[in-house]
């Protein structure tokens, strides 16, 4: 049987980055073990190419949330991506940390060394900032981090005027000495093409004669002898292989598959694996629940002047553009969606801003799965404004249906079950009309579509939210850090409580979910991750 010294279950933001740093000092050997295959592929090297990825079923694991009761019994669709680089190989490229006080709290519910101080050097190792770099952005790290502005659509400068008259400030970077206020976002991309984790730290290593990359390897087990993991059990090409780890198993496969491998490896909620017939190896109610994500509700805008609808739907507009980007790498079809936005308080009251923002010149109905509605934008001039609580406290789990690794695990995300995410909600609702309201906006806006003048009250508006409101595709927590071995799952050095040689590394063991996009995020959890094992192991 293949031994190495550490194995990574998932090449995703943070398994790459693993990956890479415990191969760099070329000491110990490391095997990445990636479910999907190969990102060579351009709709993932095309930024706009996002929504082909949406609904890909050969880059894209395409979960189905059950049913969610406070969003009147929908199902919400979950993409994750199933490929080199993870989710940051499909996601929409926004680039945001959080806010220090995410950290301060993950420090204050009892995880030494994750406050501001203790995550800001891996942020900054992390990053190449166009802009270079300073006290906050990083200068020479592998993930290069790009200023749009100026491809960016005109109206983005509408959105932000509009905020001034709301009194937001124009905040030039969300990334530096504060994240208030409204202004543009920054993309995780380089030369008009996306950069994923995969592109960022396993190309430049993936010749290392110490890492072994196996692609299409979906890990179905953890191997334990006794409580200490020994190594994994993947198939592969309908082949079932082993694989044992000297020193360490590192799961990185993410919100949804990270605790749906410990669970399906006896690691888990005792109840549940007895019911699936799983023998136990470590009790751990902790996994699997703490379920958080961001809830978004958009606001769709028909336009007075011309948007990229007009750009991008006529097929000549499509030629153009293709044509354009295929020769220059500029233009729209180089940017994320999400142009402009920020991060505000949605009432006077609040302690620091509780509602993200985003701006999108771009509208398009939400198609079923099979269709690609970003590609495809509306035939008339149109805008999409969005907005969502950034620290929701509804709480959801996920659970293995069955002891077939192969089967999607069950996930409840209970959005909207807390009086506090009803009301932000709400917030998010009355914003959007006041942008709406505001001279800069008002003078771009025909009428609005959705969700219409019909729309009134604060019931009309939640009501309203339960009805079209759905996630940003950040789900975290579900394998949460913390002090208590009891429902907690891994300590502040990541370790699982009551095993051996087992830790888990990527956005599940955020404490709480941050006040932003979470690939940042995640990628920063990687490389300290990283460091804390090569300090631990002490040979
Ligand atoms: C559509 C979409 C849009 C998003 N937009 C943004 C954005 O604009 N900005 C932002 O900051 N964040 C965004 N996010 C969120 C962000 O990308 C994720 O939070 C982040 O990538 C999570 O990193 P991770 O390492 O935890 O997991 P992932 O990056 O998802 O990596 C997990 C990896 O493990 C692999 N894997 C899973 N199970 C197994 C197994 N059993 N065996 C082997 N391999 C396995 C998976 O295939 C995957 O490659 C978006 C996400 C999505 C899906």
């Amino acid at each position: 049987m293949a031994e190495f010294d550490f194995i990574v279950v998932g090449a995703g933001s943070a398994g790459c980055v693993l990956a890479n740093r415990l191969t760099e000092n070329g000491k110990y050997t490391v095997l990445l073990l990636e479910a999907g295959g190969s990102d060579l592929n351009f709709w993932i090297w095309m930024p706009i190419g996002y929504g082909k990825t949406f609904y890909r079923k050969s880059v894209n694991w395409m979960y189905l949330s059950e049913p969610c009761p406070e969003l009147n019994d929908r199902v919400s669709y979950w993409p994750r991506g199933k490929v080199m680089g993870g989710s940051s190989s499909i996601n929409a490229m926004v680039y945001i940390r959080g806010q220090k006080e995410d950290f301060e709290d993950w420090k204050a519910m009892g995880n030494p060394g994750w406050g501001w101080d203790g995550v800001l050097p891996y942020f900054k190792m992390s990053e190449t900032n166009d802009r270079g770099g300073d006290g906050y952005r990083g200068g020479e790290g592998p993930v290069h981090v790009s200023t749009m502005d100026r491809d960016l659509h005109p109206t983005c400068q509408d959105f932000i005027r509009a905020g001034e008259e709301l009194q937001f400030a124009h905040n030039p970077d969300f990334n530096g000495a504060t994240q208030e206020g409204v202004g543009t976002y920054q993309n995780t991309a380089k030369d008009g093409m996306r950069m994923s984790t995969a592109r960022a730290y396993i190309r430049p290593a993936r010749k290392r004669p110490n890492l072994a990359i196996e692609k299409h390897a979906l890990t179905t087990r953890i191997l334990f002898e006794g409580k200490r993991a020994a190594g994994v059990a993947y198939s592969q090409h309908g082949m079932m292989r082993e694989a044992r780890a000297r020193r360490e198993v590192i799961v990185s496969a993410g919100a949804v598959n990270s605790p749906q491998l410990l669970q399906l490896s006896g690691v888990g909620p005792t109840d549940l694996l007895r019911q699936k017939g799983i023998d136990v190896v470590h009790p751990s109610e902790g996994v699997g629940r703490n379920l958080q994500d961001h809830l978004a509700i958009d606001y769709l805008f028909r336009s007075r002047v011309p948007t990229l609808n007009d750009q991008l739907y006529p097929w000549y507009g499509k030629l153009w553009h293709g044509l354009r980007y295929v020769l220059t790498r500029r233009g729209p079809l180089s940017l994320g969606v999400n142009q402009a936005g920020g991060f505000v308080r949605g009432r006077p009251g609040e302690e620091r801003p509780n509602i993200q923002l985003f701006y999108s010149p771009v509208s398009y109905t939400k198609a079923p799965p099979g269709k690609r509605p970003l590609m495809n934008p509306d035939p008339f001039s149109g805008f999409l404004l969005g907005a969502q609580p950034t620290r929701p406290t509804s709480r959801g789990h996920l659970e293995i249906r069955s002891a077939d690794p192969f089967e999607p695990p069950a996930i409840h995300p209970n959005y909207m079950s807390t009086d506090h995410d009803i009301d932000e909600m709400l917030q998010c609702s009355q914003l959007m009309r006041r942008f709406a309201e505001a001279p800069a906006m008002a003078r771009l806006i025909e009428c609005e579509i959705a969700p219409g003048p019909q729309v009134q009250t604060d019931e009309d508006m939640i009501e309203d939210c339960r009805q079209r409101a759905g996630t940003v595709f950040h789900p975290v927590s579900t394998c949460k850090m913390g002090p208590n071995p009891g429902e907690d799952v891994v300590d502040s050095r990541l370790r699982v409580y009551g095993l051996e040689g087992l830790r888990v590394a990527d956005a599940s063991i955020f404490p709480t979910l941050t006040s932003g996009n979470t690939n940042a995020p995640a990628i920063m959890v990687g490389e300290k991750a990283a460091a804390i094992i090569l300090e631990d192991i002490k040979d």
